[in-house]
């Protein structure tokens, strides 16, 4: 028996019933779309036969209570591919006055047309071709996912075909990857229970293009790594500023140094690809209510989306451009007050300051040799306290390392101008077939491979990047075995909130080290009112090209 063609009326069905799901990240209704897919398996004959093939894994201390659906499709020998797709999408703030039929792309599509203005030119130009689904999730990713469970189902279909395959379904992957962290030790349980071999990962996240013919694969994913900087200043009235130490002028050095700083961006030669400039998230001070005086904090947050650069080089980087942001902000702080206390007369104010600037780590180690164990059990209680609020979903992970820096310098106290840098969750390795030369042969024939058959097939050329730049659960497919320890080592000593409520299982990761590609639908304007997907490539090109890629992979040598 060989692998038929996937209908397209199949595919469209699955993807309309999955779309018709609001199974927005990071809530209750994710379980929504779990119950959809699980149950659709359900209610396939092989798994009514092997009903211990599928089923859904919890996703440990979930305050939503979501789980991974998975299912395994067993073929001949140990090599498995692993299909992987995300089933939250993200919310419909910006659909104005559309938003109940955020949904249904049909009911969308008919009241878009009687109100085009709100569509730029292309995206009006699209709607009236009937050649695009609009709605919520249709690209972001829905049609992906639709296309994998069809394919998954075609295989059950096959008796004795030569490999095996397994399809994941993860949640949170457009907010923490929850998810996708939380599958690793359920990929790892499959594979030892069943002695597979996993030889590639294909997401099936939507590809964007530059040109309109050419279609683009993705063999890696850009990584995330989101520095903070808590700056913590001498708290003075507002009419005594010679005395003080405000804290934002500290931070804003940082800020002025490192926003949109090249030299704190990847470029990678071999593709021509280049990480989006780093840019703050957010920066705020410490106060809560109004009063004369300067804030005693300042805290912000810098996001950067690294191609080749590891965690600790980066933040070596940033502690380096930040002492000298630090002895600028202290030489104008200590000139003017001197000028001040001169002219006033004052010679008991004149003190000069000396700004202090660490990495999480190595302050924490100072302060416990210092301040010894009553400091550590403050540190204790603290983090299991705002852990706990962040795992009710009261404070966001960035506000919680804020309290924590809060908390902790409270009990220490600060005599200079202090700026400590770290990591807030979540963290994305970067991953690709650069530099690595066991992927990078299996990526480029691949790559040749399925362009082949796109041509073939009245399909588009396609492209191979080495990166997925929109941010992706590819992240977590391998690591160098030589990256491993420093990885593992920065990220827990430099990140407060590590361990407990977020953990990443870096050994699991470099465990089962697999290639990743990314063979998605074209896809338009993610996260916007006028997210939408290429029918075509839904029902025909990104299912046949997924079968491809599988027949490729799993056939013996
Ligand atoms: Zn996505």
């Amino acid at each position: 028996m060989t692998l038929q063609t996937i209908s397209s009326k199949k595919i469209l069905d699955i993807f309309y019933d999955y779309v018709r799901i609001n199974s927005e990240t990071g809530t209750h209704s994710e379980n929504k779309a779990s119950d959809f897919v699980s149950g659709y398996f359900s209610g396939l004959a092989y798994f009514q036969t092997h009903p211990d093939r599928f089923g859904r894994f919890a996703l440990p201390e979930d305050p939503f209570g979501r789980s991974v659906v998975w299912a395994f499709v067993k073929g001949r020998g140990k090599k498995t591919v692993i299909l992987m797709h995300h089933l939250d999408v993200v919310g419909i703030e910006d659909f104005l006055r559309f938003k109940g039929h955020a949904f249904e792309p049909d009911a969308l599509m008919h009241e878009l047309k009687g109100s085009l203005d709100v569509l730029s030119p292309e995206a009006r130009e699209d709607l009236l071709s009937n050649e695009w689904i609009f709605g919520r999730g249709t690209a972001d990713m829905k049609a992906g996912g639709a296309a994998q469970m069809a394919v998954i189902e075609a295989y059950s279909e096959l008796e004795n075909f030569e490999g095996n395959l397994i399809l994941l379904a993860v949640p949170d992957e457009e907010n923490l990857s929850a998810g996708m962290r939380g599958a690793l030790p359920l990929l790892d349980l499959l594979c030892h229970r069943h002695d597979l071999d996993c030889v590639l990962m294909i997401n099936s996240e939507p590809h964007q293009r530059k040109t309109r013919d050419i279609g683009l694969f993705s063999g890696g994913s850009i990584g995330k790594i989101m520095p903070f900087f808590y700056s913590r200043g001498i708290l003075a009235h507002a009419g005594k500023s010679a005395e003080g130490f405000n804290p934002i002028g500290l931070l804003s050095e940082c800020i002025q140094r490192t926003e949109m700083n090249p030299a704190l961006a990847d470029f990678c030669p071999d593709s021509g690809e280049m990480s989006p400039l780093p840019t703050w998230l957010m920066a705020r001070d410490g106060k809560t209510n109004y009063d004369v005086s300067m804030p005693l904090s300042a805290f912000g947050c810098l996001s950067m989306q690294p191609l080749n650069s590891h965690p600790s080089d980066i933040l070596l980087k940033l502690k380096h451009m930040a002492m000298e942001g630090a002895i600028e902000a202290v030489e104008r702080v200590n000139y003017g007050s001197g000028r001040y206390n001169e002219r006033t007369g004052r010679k008991s104010g004149s003190k000069k300051w000396q700004a202090r600037v660490y990495l999480f780590g190595e302050w924490l180690k100072m302060m416990i040799e210092t301040c010894g164990q009553p400091f550590e059990t403050v540190y204790a209680g603290t983090l299991k306290d705002i852990c706990h609020r962040i795992g009710a979903g009261d404070i966001t992970y960035a506000t919680g390392t804020r309290m924590l820096m809060d908390a902790l310098f409270e009990y220490t106290g600060c005599g200079e101008p202090t700026l400590i840098i770290g990591i807030v969750p979540p963290f994305y390795p970067s991953v690709s077939y650069l530099g690595r030369p066991d992927f990078k042969k299996t990526l480029t024939d691949l790559h040749l491979l399925l362009d082949e058959a796109s041509r073939h097939h009245q399909g588009p050329a396609y492209d191979l990047e080495a990166y997925f730049t929109g941010i992706s659960d590819l992240s977590y497919t391998s690591i160098k075995p030589e990256d491993l320890p420093a990885f593992r080592m920065t990220i827990s000593h430099e990140m407060p909130l590590y361990g407990g409520l977020y953990t990443i299982p870096f050994d699991l990761i470099a465990g089962h080290a697999m290639p990743c590609i990314n063979i998605g639908p074209w896809g338009k304007d993610f996260h916007k009112l006028s997210e939408r997907v290429l029918k075509k490539d839904l029902t025909i090109h990104t299912p046949h090209l997924i079968q491809c890629a599988l027949e490729h992979m799993l056939k013996s040598i």
